[in-house]
């Protein structure tokens, strides 16, 4: 159980690789659901993998798996997630439960390969879902975001790019709409099946390498900052850690400059092995009234994304002072920096 080290995973003649693509619906903010929402952020509803081997330097497809699956809590779409999927209440009733569909999936896959996703929220997801229904929570197999290595191989480093625009990028005939979970794992698989084509095989590899990271080990990176008196130098302190990769000790460069409201540093930071971080800051003062920062970094999320895209707007608008402060949207932001 996550006791591989990723350093030591050889990509060899044979192995395999499973690209995995998930659909999820999400909760209505402020529904009761009689659960905690926070701990099934996402409930799936629909499985696509894609499965290739490694031979002669190149991908080989080997099979392919979808099912669509019925949410038992979040049943009726979320409008965001129907607007995205097209699909319809009707339809994922008729779906398999996730109790059923895991299993099989499980059995797609085998014992051993090395999970790929575009983007890296369908793993954490998928993590949330086992749990929630009573399975293992842990993948146990290594895993890496191809997002940030066809970006670098397309010369587009540090650009968040969709799938049908890797797509495109290598002239894929394409016939099928995006974000259903088949299409998108087909598609991730046929992407990284001509990343393989158009690269010289090794260099792919060592970067896919120094990609991989096990799913199941905790991906929050906390810091503290030393202590003082005066308020500008901590400003100063949380604005200038991290430098480096916790993975790889490579600097990191600022993807989204750090910028401040109230007492929140934010930023979005690149390490180019590994991809995107979030970075967020929060000064503090501890008993004997000094002052320091106390920070989070993380493998930036689609949600992350969304919160520093609002955060910059707000800061574009307002400045450090930030948007003028409503009771409600201050306990949101209590609960969301706590540490
Ligand atoms: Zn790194």
């Amino acid at each position: 159980m996550g006791t591989f080290k990723t350093s030591d995973i050889q990509i060899t003649e044979g192995t395999v690789f499973i690209i995995l693509d998930l659909e999820w619906n999400q909760p209505f903010p402020g529904k009761d659901y009689g659960i905690d929402v926070s701990t099934l952020r996402g409930e799936i509803i629909d499985i696509g993998a894609e499965k290739y081997i490694f031979t002669c330097g190149g991908l080989v497809h080997q099979g392919s798996f979808s099912m669509q699956v019925r949410p038992k809590v979040y049943r009726k779409l979320h409008y965001h997630v129907q607007k995205l999927t097209h699909k319809t209440n009707k339809e994922i009733k008729n779906g398999t439960p996730f109790e059923e569909a895991f299993p099989e999936y499980l059995s797609f896959c085998g014992d051993n390969y090395i999970l790929v996703c575009w983007g890296n929220s369908d793993p954490d997801i998928l993590k949330q879902n086992m749990k929630f229904f009573g399975f293992d929570e842990n993948i146990d197999q290594p895993f890496f975001d191809l997002q940030p290595v066809f970006s670098r191989f397309a010369g587009e480093r540090g650009q968040q790019r969709s799938v049908e625009f890797a797509v495109d990028y290598y002239n894929i005939p394409k016939d099928d709409t995006f974000h259903s979970a088949w299409a998108d794992s087909h598609y991730t698989g046929l992407i990284f099946k001509a990343m393989f084509e158009h690269n010289k095989s090794q260099e792919l590899l060592a970067v896919i390498g120094s990609s991989l990271r096990d799913p199941d080990i905790i991906k929050d990176f906390t810091f503290m900052s030393g202590e003082t008196d005066e308020l500008e130098k901590v400003y100063n302190m949380a604005f200038e850690f991290p430098q480096l990769c916790p993975f790889c000790n490579e600097k990191l460069t600022p993807k989204m400059k750090p910028f401040r409201i109230r007492k929140s540093v934010y930023a979005l930071l690149e390490c180019r092995e590994h991809g995107d971080y979030f970075y967020r800051a929060r000064i503090k003062k501890n008993k004997q009234s000094k002052y320091f920062a106390a920070a989070v970094m993380r493998f930036a999320a689609q949600s992350d994304y969304y919160l520093i895209a609002d955060k910059a707007e707000e800061f574009k608008k307002f400045g450090v002072k930030g948007e003028p402060p409503k009771p409600k949207e201050e306990a949101s932001e209590t609960e969301e920096t706590k540490l």
